[in-house]
């Protein structure tokens, strides 16, 4: 038997343990050595007594070991420890004892088997159980984080849910970004569309700034010509601002209830209370009991109001572009307002009332005002627009003006008289603000076409980004459920597969094909091992055929050898022992059955003589012929045996009294007819023949023998050369009988 070598696959990871496993190897080896040499009991003794020692040594400190690691099956082990003690003397005494070398080998095969189920199956359940405890001493190497980490979640999370989790974190960075970036494109679309909702009350709250800076103007002319001049112009007016008003309010009703009015609202609200005032503030006009700087006052503010409503709703802007264009816009609106208390004032005045310094100051502030709101309107405008400005400040209508408040400047400055007609004045600077006023609705219209655009262009960006999204969302979600599945699948199907080769299945084959990766190393290894397994399985099957063979052989051989132990070498017949057990069956079978049998006892009459007279070797000459004789006559499955030296038995199975005496008689006559012939020599020789029945009462074989030996005495007394039956009355002639 070959010696079983330590493999560091065997190891349990602590070196104490490890080093007690070598010495058990070794001793077990020795032992086993010892046999192969067939070493003295001495030599035997003493090896299994170092055996004993190490084995309580080491399952001393195993045990001390689980009970560190808390293992669950510690109870269960220390049991399977104390068995092994108990049998240790036992194996001894076995060993000592054998007769045979398999029996030796038989105690070293058990003690090879333990050693390797010990190490391999029973410690190696808590080597995993030590090592995730840190009770390891033979591995040095210290783990890196990043080790830590991966074994952390290796222990923590399972294989599926990790490769699932790896698909669904990016899936859902993805989708946190597409939903931001939706929304985010979602809010500017609907900024955008606010926009367009208001530019409609843009236009209407600039109308009315527009006719009520004109019946501002005309309301003061009218007053400072004392009611004279104006007053149709004003009454036409005031039907203008109202239709102005009533279609600033439709609007402002409309985008009441959106978040567009929320933004605007403080300026919405005193807007409202200023126009609640207009119809009081005319009723005072016309009664002719208001105070010109309270209704100059009243306008002015009303349309500071609107044109703070038009400056919220301009500030809605939401790129630069447009925050530009709002602010050009808003300039303008200014000016135009600046304008439009510069006719009122120069209405005013030129309408023969005197000049009040605070007027005048008014009058200068607006020239102040008038040329910031320039600079602002040329820092925000856009070429174009700039130069769409330079055509409205070059038109004729434009230049008279400019020309006209010159010229009331100078006079004004100069303290000359005033010869400008009012209405001239009036009538020149409305087509000045007019002029304004067309190119700020101009702006306006262009503001709104700008919003559209863009709000066409962020409708578009937005459907294609949505479906980019989902497009993407939709192709990543399938390329990771099938990158997933690809790593799943197989590894699936590789557990599988192993744990049936663990199980002694190895009819998992694999059709898969894999890139050049660590997949098709697996499944390649894999099919190494399958194969590797096999061969051993078809060689341990031969192997096991050899050994039944073998067994089967020996047995083979075995019963030869009894048969030919049983068997008398010089005339092929049975020999007494065997005719006793044959005999014995029948007997037991024949009660069994309650069938019938019978036995005839042979003895070859005075043979002794045919040796005396012609040799020994004559002699076994008729004995061979005398065999043969007797087994021509017999049935089949009748016995012939040669129990003593001349003396032969017959077993007749199934033969009553009548068949057995008709055989024997047959038997006795053939034998007295057969003559042989030795060197020349003619013999014949007869024989008496003894019967004896089996019956109920019979005891036993030996019984039946002796009655059968007692017959044949009676045929040798009564002459030889006869057939006697056993009677319990020995007078009775049985060969009369029949
Ligand atoms: P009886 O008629 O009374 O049976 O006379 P017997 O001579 O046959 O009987 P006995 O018992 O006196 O002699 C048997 C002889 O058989 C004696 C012995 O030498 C001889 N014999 C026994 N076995 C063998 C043998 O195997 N071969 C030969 N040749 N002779 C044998
Ligand atoms: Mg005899
Ligand atoms: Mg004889």
């Amino acid at each position: 038997m070959n010696e079983l070598n330590w493999n560091d696959g065997m190891s349990v990871g602590v070196d104490a343990i490890d080093q007690d496993h070598k010495q058990l190897l070794k001793l077990i080896n020795e032992i086993n050595t010892a046999i192969n040499n067939g070493s003295t009991e001495l030599i035997i003794k003493d090896i299994f007594r170092q055996l004993e020692h190490y084995v309580k040594q080491h399952f001393t400190r195993e045990e001390a070991l689980l009970q560190q690691c808390n293992y669950p099956d510690y109870e269960e082990h220390k049991l399977q420890h104390q068995q092994f003690i108990n049998k240790i003397p036992e194996l001894r005494e076995r060993l000592l004892s054998a007769e045979t070398i398999e029996v030796a080998q038989e105690v070293s095969l058990f003690l090879l088997n333990w050693i390797m189920n010990h190490i391999v199956v029973d410690d190696m359940s808590y080597a995993k159980l030590v090592h995730e405890q840190g009770l390891t001493t033979n591995d040095r190497s210290t783990p890196s984080w990043s080790e830590r980490i991966k074994a952390w979640v290796g222990r923590q999370i399972k294989l599926d849910n990790r490769i699932y989790l790896g698909m669904i974190i990016p899936l859902f960075g993805l989708l946190v970004l597409s939903a931001s970036v939706v929304t985010f494109s979602y809010q500017y679309y609907q900024n955008a569309k606010q926009v367009i909702e208001v530019t409609g009350l843009l236009n209407a709250a600039n109308k009315l700034s527009h006719t009520l800076q004109i019946e501002r103007g005309l309301t003061t002319a009218t007053i400072g010509s004392n009611f004279e001049r104006f007053s149709s112009e004003l009454l036409a007016s005031r039907v203008v601002t109202d239709k102005a008003l009533s279609n600033y309010r439709e609007r402002v009703m409309q985008i009441r209830t959106g978040s567009v009015a929320d933004r605007v609202s403080q300026q919405l609200a005193d807007t409202d209370i200023a126009l609640a005032e207009l119809n009081q503030q005319r009723g005072l006009v016309n009664s002719k009991t208001s105070h010109i700087s309270n209704t100059q006052q009243y306008y002015t503010q009303s349309i500071k109001e609107l044109i703070s409503v038009l400056d919220g709703l301009l500030s809605l802007g939401h790129n630069a572009d447009l925050t530009r264009n709002t602010l050009s816009l808003s300039a303008l609106v200014n000016m135009k307002e600046v304008a439009g208390l510069k006719r009122a004032i120069g209405a005013w005045i030129l309408s023969g009332q005197s000049i009040d310094s605070k007027l005048l100051k008014d009058f200068y502030l607006l020239q102040g005002s008038r040329s910031g709101l320039l600079t602002l309107f040329m820092n925000s405008a856009t070429i174009e627009q700039k130069n769409k400005w330079q055509k409205v400040l070059s038109s004729s209508v434009y230049r008279q003006a400019v020309a006209l408040e010159t010229q009331l400047e100078r006079s004004i400055a100069s303290q000359a008289e005033l010869t400008i007609d009012s209405e001239h004045w009036f009538e020149v600077m409305t087509g000045k603000i007019n002029a304004k006023n067309a190119f700020i609705e101009q702006l306006i219209l262009d503001n709104e076409q700008n919003v559209q655009k863009e709000l066409n262009s962020i409708q578009f960006v937005f459907v294609v980004i949505t479906s980019l999204l989902l497009v993407l969302v939709f192709f990543s979600t399938v390329i990771s459920w099938l990158l997933g599945h690809s790593i799943i699948y197989p590894i699936h199907l590789m557990t599988h597969a192993m744990k049936c080769l663990s199980e002694g299945q190895r009819d998992k084959r694999f059709t898969l094909e894999f890139a050049d990766d660590q997949m098709r190393e697996m499944f390649a290894s894999y099919e190494v091992n399958r194969r590797k397994l096999l061969q051993a399985d078809i060689i341990s099957a031969i192997r096991f055929e050899r050994q039944a063979m073998s067994i089967k052989q020996q047995e083979i051989d075995k019963k030869r050898l009894n048969e030919l132990a049983s068997i008398d070498p010089l005339t092929g017949a049975i020999n007494r022992r065997k005719f006793q057990d044959v005999a014995y069956q029948e007997l037991e079978r024949a009660r069994r059955c309650q069938q019938q049998f019978s036995i005839l006892m042979l003895d070859i009459d005075y043979f002794k003589k045919v040796n005396d007279t012609y040799g020994h070797a004559c002699g076994d000459e008729v004995l061979k012929v005398f065999c043969q004789t007797c087994m021509s006559q017999v049935r089949e499955y009748d016995c012939v045996a040669r129990i003593g030296g001349e003396e032969f038995a017959i077993l007749l199975p199934q033969s009553d009294k009548k068949g057995a005496i008709l055989l024997a008689e047959r038997l006795r006559l053939s034998i007295e007819k057969t003559i042989v012939d030795y060197h020349g020599h003619q013999i014949s020789i007869t024989v008496s023949i003894g019967v004896a029945m089996w019956q109920e009462q019979t005891q036993d074989v030996q019984e039946l023998l002796e009655q059968a030996d007692k017959a044949v005495y009676q045929a040798k007394n009564l002459g030889r050369n006869q057939v006697r039956l056993f009677n319990d009355s020995p007078d009775k002639d049985v060969s009369l009988e029949h």
